[in-house]
């Protein structure tokens, strides 16, 4: 099987029956996302223990970029600290941006937004969970520094 093939059946997975999907009671934090260039809808919902992401789910409507993302990134992110998060948001940012991203592999199952790279349009799409993510890890840190721009 192509690798390319593999990417694709990761996403089209991801989407038919995305992880971490539904509402969570009692969350840290509750942050909706937005996507106006196709109208990817999401609200992301986290709990913290201390300083790691115990549980994290979403919910909403959007593209199949969008949606697997957004059930990649759950998967990737729960049980790691917020600085691990935010690390692992910077490899993601790259490697849907740059040609002379980091080498897919280490990222796991993350590798298979690295077609996006092809599209530039989409780029937002498989982004918009992550970008959220960020605010709402911000919104719980007690620490937190005035909001930095990530895009
Ligand atoms: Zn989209």
């Amino acid at each position: 099987m192509e690798l390319n093939d593999l990417y694709r059946d990761v996403i089209l997975d991801h989407n038919r029956r995305p992880r971490n999907f539904g509402a969570l009671d009692a969350a840290d934090a509750s942050v909706e996302g937005f996507n106006p260039m196709c109208g990817d809808r999401l609200t992301l919902r986290l709990k913290m223990d201390q300083d790691k992401i115990s549980d994290i789910r979403f919910e909403g409507h959007g593209c199949a970029i969008s949606t697997a993302s957004a059930s990649l990134m759950t998967e990737a992110v729960k049980g790691r600290t917020r600085g691990a998060a935010l690390e692992l948001f910077a490899r993601v940012h790259q490697l849907l941006t740059d040609d002379a991203a980091p080498a897919a592999e280490e990222l796991g199952k993350l590798a298979a937004l690295s077609g996006v790279r092809e599209y530039p349009a989409r780029v937002k799409c498989a982004s918009l969970c992550w970008h959220t993510l960020a605010s709402a890890l911000r919104s719980t840190d007690p620490a937190s520094l005035p909001a930095v721009s990530t895009e």
